[in-house]
C-alpha cells in the first residue's frame, strides 16, 4: 500500500499560475502570507511558446514597481508613448503628456514577463510553486478548502482561483460566470514593421472588427486580427507568405510592408463576468473573474488591478482579526473591482459592436471619437482610462511614478 504524501498546508492556496496568481503569490508573499500555487502548466520554456504580447498600462505598471520587478520586466519591454484610433472615419489619440506620465504603458512579451516572474517567485521563500500540478477538484469545509492534485493535495483557509476562463475553481464554488460569446476570435502574432513604429500604438476598426499594432523591442510588433471565428482559423491555417499577402490585402495601407516574425495564435473572444468575486474560502482574480475583448488591451490590467486590490482587502480582514475565508470577510473585494470591471467591458462591448455595425452608424462613432479627441479633457481623460490611473486606487497602484 502506497502512503499518500502529507497535503502542502498554507495560508492562502493560489489556483493557476499565469501572470495574475504569479503577481498575486509575490504581492501576498510580501505581506507575510505563505502561499502554495498550482499550475498545470509546465515552467516557462517546457511548453509552447505564448503568441501574444500584453499592453500594461502604466497604473498597473506600479504593481510591478512595487514588488521589485520592474527591472527585470523592462529589459523585454517596449514603452507605448501614443495611442491612435481609426474610425473610417475620424478616430482618437493621445500621447503620454496627455497623462501627466513619461509613457502611457509598456508593451511586455509573454514569455518575457512569465520568465520574470518565474523567477522572482523561486527567490521567494514564501512561495512554493507546484508546476504541471492540475487541480482535479476542490471543496470547500471549514475551516479549509482542500484542493486536489493528482499526486497531493493543497490545504488552507482560502483559495483564489487565477485559473483562467475556464476556471475549475470559480465552477466548483458555483459562482455564476454571465455573458456571451462573440462570432470572432483574435489571431494574436508577431510582425516585423517595414518603418520605425516610434512607441506608437495602432487600432483601425476593419469591417468585421478591429486590428492592433502594438509596438516591440527592435522595430517589431504584435498584430492581433479580430475576425469572424472562422476567418480566423483560416488566417491560421494558410502559410506564412499566404498570410502576409491576405494582411497586405486588408489592412496594406495601415501595417505597409510588415512581414510575419512569430506563430500564430487564434483565440475566442468574449464578454463574462463572475456574479460575484468572493464566496466562503474562495475569491477570484483575472480571467477566472472576467474576460472582455481585447481591444484595447485591459483584461489583464483589469487582473492586475484585481490582485492589488485583493491583497489591501485581505491585509485589512486579517488586521481585523477576521478569518480571511470566512463568508463576508471579502466582500469589500466585489464591491471594489466588479463595478470596475462591468464599465470596462460594457466601454469594450460598445467599440465592438458599434464598429462592426453598419456603416451610418461607423461614421458617426468615428465622428464621436474625432471630437471627444479634438477636446483635451477629453483626451486627458481617455489617457488616464486606458492608463488604469482612475477610481479608488489600492496602495500597491499609489507609488510614485518614475
Ligand atoms: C489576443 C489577446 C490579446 C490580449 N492583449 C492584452 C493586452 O494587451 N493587455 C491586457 O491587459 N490584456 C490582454 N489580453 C487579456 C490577457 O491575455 C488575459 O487577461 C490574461 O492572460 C489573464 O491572465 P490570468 O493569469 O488571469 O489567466 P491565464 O493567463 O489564462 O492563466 C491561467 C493559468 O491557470 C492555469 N490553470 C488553468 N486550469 C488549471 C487547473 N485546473 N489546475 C491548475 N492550473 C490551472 C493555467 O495553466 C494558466 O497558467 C489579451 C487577450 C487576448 C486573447
Amino acid at each position: 500500500m502506497t502512503i499518500p504524501p502529507p497535503p502542502h498546508r498554507c495560508d492562502i492556496a493560489i489556483a493557476g499560475g499565469g501572470p495574475v496568481g504569479l503577481t498575486l503569490a509575490l504581492a501576498l508573499a510580501r505581506r507575510g502570507h505563505d502561499v502554495v500555487v498550482a499550475d498545470a502548466a509546465p515552467p516557462p520554456g517546457g511548453g509552447a511558446a505564448d503568441a501574444r504580447a500584453w499592453f500594461i498600462a502604466y497604473g498597473c505598471w506600479r504593481i510591478f514597481r512595487a514588488l521589485g520587478l520592474e527591472t527585470e520586466v523592462l529589459a523585454g519591454a517596449e514603452p507605448v508613448t501614443q495611442v491612435e484610433a481609426e474610425g473610417r472615419v475620424g478616430g482618437i489619440s493621445f500621447i503620454a503628456e496627455d497623462s501627466g506620465e513619461p509613457v502611457l504603458g509598456y508593451m511586455v512579451e509573454a514569455g518575457g514577463l512569465a520568465a520574470a516572474l518565474h523567477t522572482a517567485v523561486a527567490a521567494e521563500k514564501r512561495i512554493m510553486l507546484l508546476s504541471r500540478a492540475r487541480i482535479e477538484s476542490v471543496t470547500f469545509g471549514d475551516p479549509r478548502a482542500v484542493l486536489k492534485l493528482a499526486d497531493g493535495e493543497i490545504h488552507a483557509p482560502l483559495v483564489v482561483g487565477c485559473d483562467g476562463a475556464r476556471s475549475i475553481v470559480r465552477r466548483q464554488a458555483e459562482l455564476r460566470f454571465e455573458g456571451h460569446d462573440y462570432d470572432a476570435a483574435a489571431v494574436s502574432t508577431t510582425v516585423k514593421l517595414a518603418k520605425p513604429h516610434n512607441g506608437l500604438a495602432r487600432q483601425v476598426f476593419l469591417p468585421n472588427g478591429p486590428m492592433a499594432v502594438l509596438p516591440l523591442q527592435g522595430d517589431r510588433a504584435n498584430l492581433i486580427w479580430t475576425e469572424k471565428a472562422a476567418v480566423a482559423s483560416a488566417l491560421v491555417d494558410l502559410d506564412a507568405r499566404g498570410f502576409e499577402r491576405e494582411l497586405a490585402k486588408r489592412a496594406g495601407d495601415f501595417v505597409p510592408g510588415a512581414t510575419l516574425d512569430g506563430p500564430r495564435v487564434s483565440f475566442p473572444i468574449g464578454l463574462y463576468i463572475a456574479e460575484r468575486f468572493e464566496g466562503p474560502r474562495v475569491a477570484l482574480a483575472g480571467d477566472a473573474a472576467h474576460i472582455i475583448h481585447p481591444l484595447a488591451g485591459q483584461g489583464l490590467n483589469l487582473g492586475l488591478k484585481d490582485v492589488a486590490a485583493l491583497v489591501d482587502v485581505i491585509s485589512a480582514a486579517a488586521r481585523a482579526g477576521l478569518d480571511i475565508g470566512a463568508e463576508g470577510a471579502l466582500a469589500p473585494y466585489t464591491r471594489w473591482r466588479r463595478g470596475d470591471v462591468v464599465a470596462t467591458a460594457a466601454a469594450m462591448e460598445g467599440f465592438a459592436r458599434t464598429f462592426t455595425s453598419a456603416l451610418p452608424v461607423r461614421l458617426a462613432a468615428g465622428a464621436a471619437m474625432a471630437l471627444a479627441g479634438a477636446i483635451p479633457p477629453a483626451r486627458k481623460l481617455f489617457a488616464r482610462e486606458a492608463g488604469g490611473d482612475l477610481g479608488e486606487l489600492p496602495s500597491l497602484m499609489q507609488g510614485a511614478s518614475r
